[in-house]
């Protein structure tokens, strides 16, 4: 795996280059400074303008002198992604396309809660944030599998798609979820070094305790977390209760089947005592017996744990083959039974709404219109 570039370089035309300096920690700034000859203060100011006053610019940063700011726009820069298109869903779910300065698409979806305030403003607003430009992992379900994995993202466009969709949005984020494109346990050290920014009480943004990773299972991933003390939430797609079907779903199961991962996701909780939540998607006649009900519960039962039941959103497959041929959502009245079955088995249930799926912003179905468009032609 190609490691995550730890910042991006944009070459201009003429070859000269400049850095982002978005992503970077207090100990990089202040090597960046030191490069134009500035003392290590300024570091710390570009620290703060960067994160806490989120400047677009260099040139917003007024606290330097104009000079000093066309010095520093001189070879760095603040914002990487473009904004290439923008849709709002019915219920309110904006989902927003993203063009990297080498020519990637990646969405950010923007999603409010269901449940309102007094003055009737949505109580949560939790942005969904991509990871990879697509992902290698190849789920059955998933749309973004479909793309392939072009490259990871840095640190700094993880952060920039919270920057951006917040400025457009002009509202307050309340939570994030690394469940956008592309598997975060892959893309480990970016992904962390966004987080150790967006929680640093310093930048206000959010607090560890409401931001999500979500993983297919990487149990690499899920351990480290645990031995680096990471406060952050752990959200397991488990989808299936059984390894033969898991390995058709997810083909990672064959690296690390359901054993593996409930080891690791016990390891965790011995270390962090935080309830870990596990995603599972109901597809009709597969998954959705009494069957799996119990054996679900016999798995989940391990820690203590939350089972996220999701409905399963059809993806546009141009030629569906094996396993994703035979994917349907489950009625919804098999949906409730299921729902009651686990219930019934003393588990805590949640059921994720389907927010934004008349866009295509609902889980699963971040493939980049561009991207799927190259992939039909090419079939
Ligand atoms: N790679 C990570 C995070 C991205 S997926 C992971 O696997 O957890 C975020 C969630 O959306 C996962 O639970 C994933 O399984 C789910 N998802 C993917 N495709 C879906 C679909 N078509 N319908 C419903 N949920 C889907």
């Amino acid at each position: 795996m190609k490691p995550a570039p730890s910042s991006i370089l944009l070459t201009a035309p003429d070859g000269s280059t400049r850095q982002s300096l978005l992503g970077m920690n207090l100990a990089e700034l202040e090597t960046v400074v030191a490069a134009i000859g500035e003392p290590n203060y300024r570091a710390k100011q570009l620290h703060e303008w960067l994160y806490r006053r989120r400047a677009a610019d260099v040139m917003a940063i007024t606290s330097f002198s104009q000079q000093l700011r066309r010095r520093i726009a001189e070879t760095t820069t603040l914002r990487t992604l473009t904004l290439a298109d923008q849709q709002t869903s019915e219920d309110g779910t904006i989902k927003f396309l993203f063009r990297t300065h080498d020519g990637f698409n990646i969405e950010s979806v923007l999603i409010p809660s269901e449940a309102r305030d007094d003055q009737d403003e949505p109580k949560r607003r939790t942005i969904c944030i991509s990871t990879q430009v697509g992902c290698p992992l190849d789920c059955k379900f998933c749309a973004t599998a479909s793309m392939k994995l072009k490259r990871n993202l840095a640190a700094g466009e993880i952060l920039e798609q919270f920057l951006r969709v917040q400025e457009v949005a002009q509202q307050e984020i309340t939570n994030i979820v690394f469940m956008g494109m592309g598997e975060p346990m892959l893309n480990y050290d970016a992904v962390f070094r966004a987080v150790a920014l967006f929680t640093d009480p310093e930048n206000d943004f959010v607090p560890a305790s409401r931001i999500t990773i979500s993983t297919s299972g990487l149990v690499e991933g899920i351990r480290r977390m645990a031995d680096e003390g990471e406060k952050i939430k752990l959200a397991i797609s488990l989808h299936a209760s059984t390894n033969g079907l898991r390995s058709e779903l997810m083909p990672i199961n064959r690296r690390h089947d359901l054993s593996e991962v409930m080891d690791a996701v016990e390891y965790y909780y011995r270390k962090t005592r935080r309830t870990i939540t596990f995603e599972y998607i109901l597809f009709e006649g597969l998954n959705d017996t009494e069957e799996d009900a119990r054996r679900i519960a016999k798995l989940t039962r391990r820690v203590p744990s939350k089972v996220n039941i999701i409905p399963f959103h059809s993806i546009n497959f141009t030629n569906p083959t094996g396993i994703s041929a035979r994917l349907h959502p489950t009625t919804r009245q098999q949906f409730d039974n299921f729902v009651a079955m686990l219930r019934a088995h003393g588990v805590q249930v949640m059921v994720r709404s389907s927010s934004g799926q008349d866009i295509e912003a609902a889980c699963g179905q971040l493939a980049v219109k561009h991207g799927a468009a190259t992939l039909k032609s090419e079939m």
